[in-house]
């Protein structure tokens, strides 16, 4: 594999302008600051990290043609080339790490067909669009990220992993994602077409095995829902409701749990939640509406509908509840994790004993999820308050949930493996390999050391805390 060092750097940009036109190649101002962030400064050890990165230029094509002559030029001329989408990312995944060029998919969108239990649609169509068009042919995406109002569907299956939608039919790897086209990077690149399994060497892999053109989503009947929010004194009784709720005919698209104090920095909807109480966020068909106060009851629950007025409930689970907890608590932290699959007595057990040893600082955040066989899967998003010296907390806390068996997902790293998604190395390493033969792909985000090689100068001051949905807005 030839390495980056070996490219030419001699005026390669006004060949982009002269395939794009000058306006679609940003190399200076404010505009291109904005492609240098996304939502690593969720850990303070990311932002350290990426406090210093740079790029040549952000260009913006409008097609696939485009997108096509776009990763030609950067093949010809060696140059490291990051994809990007809405920017969302929690891990710096569309952050370069080896400068070069980011290219803005947003451009090249559209929905390209649309039929029972299927959507084909260009790398840079926001999922909110997929969505919509879903619902009026009487459908609903299997699965979208709670960022689905900005992201886009490249981004997503690059960079993301589940959200709205796993509690009922599991996250991108449960046979969601029915298909994907790539191009190489090549001075004549090829198309590849992957489809079932093969589809997995492509997921969450932060767009380093080639450039997504198409995307294929699954998509399942439309349900009419509504919101709910179900408190709970004890947090114990709130993760047996939410196990439940998911192993129940109860069809739930989000069934998000939240320890004490996370609902009073939830500010939108605080208010209904009493001092002290644990609340599930419940988003589920509006036929099972009798069932889900029945399921709270047996768990001494409490059903409220969703504040009117209240922000929607979309905007509080996943990644979103870090938003909330670091406004509230601005030197938090983050954690992700998994508890015990399948298995409700050591799940809850895990719990426990991370309450116990971890109390009022590792607060449990819980996604209850399902896997393609039909299990209760507990994804954890917990905020982490108080933790003195960070690092070396974060590792005796990852230490001490290792012991009782939680797999832990590193999300204070931009290497992809350290994510822990991924899958088959072997045969995704020959994918690179093949799209990617000069490795100017994302360069530095599989595995490569970056840390000893950069400065670590906190960008705080440049922060900017909106949610991904304000970001839109600019
Ligand atoms: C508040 C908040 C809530 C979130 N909730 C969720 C959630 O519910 N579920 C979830 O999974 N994630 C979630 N995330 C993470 C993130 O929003 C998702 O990963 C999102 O879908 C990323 O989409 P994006 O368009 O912003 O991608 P970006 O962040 O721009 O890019 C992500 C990755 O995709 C790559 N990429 C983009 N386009 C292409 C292409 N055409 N070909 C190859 N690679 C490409 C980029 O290089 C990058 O590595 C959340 C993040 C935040 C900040």
């Amino acid at each position: 594999m030839t390495t980056v060092t070996e490219r030419q750097h001699s005026n390669y940009l006004d060949d982009f302008k002269n395939l794009l036109g000058a306006d679609q190649v940003l190399s200076e101002g404010r505009k291109i600051s904005r492609y240098l962030r996304d939502f690593s400064w969720y850990s303070p050890i990311l932002e350290n990290a990426l406090a210093d990165t740079s790029v040549d230029a952000v260009v913006r094509p409008g097609s696939i043609d485009e997108l096509t002559a776009v990763v030609a030029l950067a093949a010809r001329h060696r140059v490291p080339i990051t994809l990007r989408g809405a920017g969302t990312g929690n891990y710096g995944q569309s952050l370069p790490l080896e400068q070069g060029i980011v290219v803005d998919i947003k451009g090249v969108s559209g929905i390209l067909e649309l039929s029972e239990g299927r959507v084909s649609v260009l790398p840079g169509t926001v999922m909110k669009s997929i969505e919509t068009a879903a619902n009026a042919a009487g459908q609903e995406l299997a699965v979208m990220p709670s960022t689905y109002r900005v992201a886009t569907a490249s981004g997503f299956i690059s960079g993301g992993s589940g959200g709205l939608g796993a509690s009922a039919h599991g996250d991108l790897w449960s046979n969601n994602i029915l298909a994907v086209e790539l191009i190489t990077v090549e001075e004549t690149p090829r198309t590849i077409r992957l489809e079932g399994d093969d589809v997995n060497l492509v997921l969450h892999m932060y767009g380093t095995v080639g450039v997504l053109t198409r995307i294929e989503m699954r998509l399942v009947p439309m349900h009419t829902y509504e919101a709910n929010l179900v408190t709970f004194d004890d947090f114990d009784q709130c993760c047996q409701f939410g196990w439940e709720l998911v192993d129940s005919d109860i069809h739930a698209r989000l069934a998000s749990l939240q320890q004490a104090p996370i609902g009073s920095m939830m500010t939108p909807i605080s208010h209904e939640i009493p001092d002290g109480a644990h609340v599930a966020l419940v988003w589920s068909d509006v036929d099972h509406a009798r069932a889900l106060s029945e399921l709270a009851e047996v768990y001494s629950g409490t059903v409220k509908p969703w504040p009117q007025g209240a922000t929607h409930i979309t905007q509080f689970p996943y990644s979103h509840t870090i938003l909330w907890s670091r406004k509230a608590e601005p030197d938090s932290s983050w954690l992700q994790c998994e508890y015990a699959t399948g298995d409700k007595e050591r799940f809850l057990e895990q719990v426990h004993a991370v309450t116990e040893r971890y109390n009022g600082v590792f607060l449990q955040h819980i996604e209850i999820n399902t896997t393609p066989s039909g299990q209760v899967r507990c994804m954890g998003i917990p905020p982490l308050v108080n933790l003195s010296d960070h690092e070396a907390s974060l590792d005796e806390l990852i230490a001490y949930c290792t012991g009782l068996g939680i797999s832990l997902l590193n999300p204070h790293s931009y290497v992809v493996e350290e994510g822990g998604f991924v899958g088959d190395t072997g045969r995704m390493l020959a994918l690179k390999q093949d799209v990617d033969p000069f490795g100017i792909l994302n360069p530095g985000k599989l595995g490569k050391s970056f840390f000893s090689s950069r400065a670590t100068t906190v960008a705080a001051a440049d922060r900017d805390m909106r949610a991904p949905e304000q970001l839109s807005k600019d």
